[in-house]
């Protein structure tokens, strides 16, 4: 077994107890991108190994000259490539920002170098993360590690593939509708959407203001849980931004509460294939079977929060992607006669098909004469399912259904289908619409690839989220639906 391929957790033991160093982790993925990559093609950008291996030097030195190491140990650290860092190539997958480079650094990874963690690269990503695929990425596509004619899902395909294929030790994404979630489900890997608000979004490039939420990928429950634990907490610089004390996750992750979990109908019926159907009812069943108590709670909005989460999304983002007009950031369109034919030109020609899309569908609907018919419809549906679930979480502790509808599809399969590739977000687009937190557990096997179960917690709550799913990682592992490579070693 391959360092690359253990956990965060994992690594930090063996490296408290000097078994190994981070010269030899980074070695190790530095290995796997090597051997993986050229398939896969995870990664926008990838940093030179003699950076990489000099930092992980860095680190090695401080820990044995007894200086306190941060908690993520010298441990690479994918970023998606719509999170700005300082002087780092940042395009959103999109040519419109081929040549852009931050001034600045987000606060998340301000924060992740604060804990020692080294970051490695940029991931692929559906442009302005826009998709459900990873081809809508102005660059290539990224294959599916477990299937490389499959997608990995999207928008945050590259940062769930360079974890499933252990290109890095944990990824950083971002989750509009399902962008963290669907892609980790796709891929056989632990996601989570935190609480809006919980994460500052300061330094990610805005796609749906009300929506965006950065969050963690990585192999299992725990290492999502030390990511989250690591970039929560209040920032000034984000207004949206919460200001509440971040409790402690790991010291109660383990904790055996008696949970009350809801599981939606609605969620169970047509369009949702019948093996993601059997492997998730089967891991509720097995949550029961552990003393839990299963409740049926009904979703009544389900058919609209499509597409209340499309118009909502689609508006913010004609708002948020105004600008970008070749006067302020990366391309600008050359030969241009006049201001207008440089604005006209430079958009026309740097953004792709489904933004051009979501730019035309979200001025509609903010139109004058058509906002009240869909813009305010689509906010009054969102109140409402909001309203739905607070009622829920007075009686249950969290939510489970199926992350996906189905396993990951074929790559082309949908491209032209711009109404399938929405329907992939119907069972995540809710805590999005809510701003509830959410993650997606590996449940099992549909052939040769993974499917994902859902959870929902209350506001906030992420403790509890992540109590439940430990408890479903373990209960599925000890029965054999989802194996855990790195807990079947010493
Ligand atoms: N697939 C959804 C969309 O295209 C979600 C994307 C996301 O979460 N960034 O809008």
């Amino acid at each position: 077994m391959t360092l690359a391929s253990k956990t965060a957790w994992q690594l930090k033991q063996l490296l408290d107890s000097k078994q190994t160093t981070c010269v030899e982790i980074m070695q190790s993925v530095l290995s796997e991108i090597e051997r993986r990559e050229k398939d896969i093609q995870a990664y926008l950008l990838i940093r030179k190994s003699e950076d990489l291996i000099l930092e992980a030097e860095t680190i090695d030195k401080k820990r044995n000259a007894g200086i306190a190491v941060g908690p993520l140990s010298g441990f690479p650290v994918a970023i998606k490539d719509n999170i700005c860092i300082k002087n780092v190539l940042t395009t959103c997958g999109s040519r419109i920002l081929e040549n852009h480079r931050p001034i600045y650094d987000a606060t998340i990874v301000e924060k992740i170098l604060q804990a020692d963690g080294i970051i490695i690269g940029k991931t692929n990503l559906d442009e302005f993360a826009m998709g459900s695929s990873t081809e809508n990425s102005a660059f290539h596509p990224t294959h599916n590690p477990h299937q490389l004619e499959t997608v990995p899902g999207g928008s945050s395909g590259g940062s769930a593939a360079a974890v499933a294929a252990n290109e890095c030790i944990l990824a950083i994404g971002s989750d509009t509708g399902g962008s963290i979630r669907q892609p980790a489900a796709f891929c056989g890997v632990v996601g989570i959407k935190p609480t809006y608000g919980r994460v500052s979004r300061y330094g990610l490039i805005a796609y749906a203001s009300s929506l965006d939420q950065m969050g963690p990928l990585g192999k299992d429950v725990r290492d999502t849980a030390l990511m989250t634990q690591i970039i929560s907490g209040y920032d000034p610089k984000d207004s949206t931004s919460i200001d509440t004390e971040v409790p402690n996750y790991l010291s109660t992750i383990s904790d055996h509460h008696q949970l009350t979990i809801g599981v939606p109908e609605e969620y169970f019926g047509d369009g949702l294939d019948d093996s993601v159907k059997a492997q998730v009812k089967s891991a509720i069943q097995k949550m029961k079977d552990r003393g839990h108590t299963i409740v049926s709670v009904n979703f009544p909005y389900t058919e609209y929060a499509i597409p209340a989460y499309y118009i909502i999304a689609s508006a913010e983002a004609s708002s948020n992607l105004a600008r970008y007009d070749g006067c302020r950031f990366g391309f600008r369109a050359p030969d241009v006669k006049d201001v207008h034919s440089l604005f006209t030109q430079t958009r026309h020609q740097g953004f792709g098909r489904e933004v051009k899309r979501r730019i035309m569908l979200g001025t509609y609907v903010l139109s004058s004469g058509y906002y009240d018919a869909f813009y305010s419809k689509a906010a009054k549906i969102r109140n409402l399912i909001a309203q739905d679930l607070s009622t829920i979480f007075e009686r249950c502790d969290v939510i489970m259904h199926p992350s996906t509808p189905t396993p990951a599809f074929q790559l082309k399969e949908n491209i032209n289908d711009p109404l399938a590739m929405y329907m992939q977000d119907i069972f995540t687009v809710t805590a999005n619409l809510t701003g509830l937190p959410a993650m997606n557990i590996p449940c099992g096997w549909v052939g040769n690839l993974p499917v994902g179960i859902h959870l929902i917690a209350n506001k906030l709550n992420e403790s509890t989220l992540f109590q439940a799913a430990l408890q479903l990682e373990q209960t599925l592992h000890e029965t054999g639906q989802w194996t855990l490579p790195h807990m079947n070693e010493s």
